[in-house]
């Protein structure tokens, strides 16, 4: 299955020098490489938008963004559904609810789990939900949400996820759909952070060794 259903970036892939493309000059020197250009993303979310219209296209849908870093992709995502409804006989109502979950602190995920604006779900009681996520590394945020989502009783639970780490031990725990999976290396670009920096960035970049001193906290 590897490989059929999502984009593989193999870890020996140096990634596309950063002066290729256009990014924010204030990010000069911070970047080590691109590794998904800001139109390879849109262009797999079309995709993905397709293959979720596939699936749950027969229900109201009520999509939950995973703040602050899922916000782009789950706008871009949105965006394609809705393409696809317009453009077709067979619509289906949509919602987006916004919640947020915060666990990094620098690069390292920490153990403390937030979740904001998840207390009173009860609209999802019988609803097609999709969870959109930026980035699935450990894959525990994605678990405290899905047991949480679950609690609503809702008649579809299925997760989108842009990118997804190449972990050893995330393998039990997978979105639905994935855009790319990526080596385990600390990403940033297209709403992705470090400390609140390089969301104004539109490609998915790893940052230099410089950068994650310069911007720690
Ligand atoms: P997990 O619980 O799956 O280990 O981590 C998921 C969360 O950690 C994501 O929702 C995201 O906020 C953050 N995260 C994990 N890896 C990265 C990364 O490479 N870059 C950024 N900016 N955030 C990450």
């Amino acid at each position: 299955k590897r490989g059929s259903d999502r984009i593989v970036i193999d870890d020996d892939w140096p990634g596309y020098s950063v002066d290729l493309f256009s990014h924010p000059a204030h990010y000069s020197g911070d970047l080590d490489s691109v590794i998904v250009p800001h139109g390879v993303i849109m262009d797999r979310t079309e995709r993905l938008a397709r293959n979720i219209m596939d699936d749950l296209g027969d229900h109201d849908l009520v999509v939950l963004c995973v703040l602050k870093g899922g916000y782009q992709f789950c706008a871009d995502l949105v965006d394609k559904i809705k393409a696809l409804s317009r453009n077709s006989t067979r619509t289906i109502p949509m919602r987006v609810h916004f919640i947020r979950l915060k666990s990094y602190m620098n690069d390292q995920s920490t153990e403390d789990l937030h979740i904001v604006g998840a207390e009173d779900m009860t609209f999802l009681t019988g609803k097609n939900v999709l969870i959109v996520e930026a980035i699935v590394g450990t894959g525990k945020t994605m678990k405290t949400l899905l047991k949480h989502v679950e609690g609503f009783r809702p008649k579809m639970i299925k997760v989108a996820g842009l990118l997804v780490k190449r972990l050893p031990h995330n393998t039990a725990c997978l979105p639905d759909y994935i855009g790319f999976e990526i080596p385990n290396r600390f990403v940033v670009g297209y709403a992705l952070d470090y400390n609140e920096y390089f969301r104004d960035l539109n490609h998915i970049c790893v940052i230099s060794e410089n950068a994650k001193m310069k911007y720690k906290i």
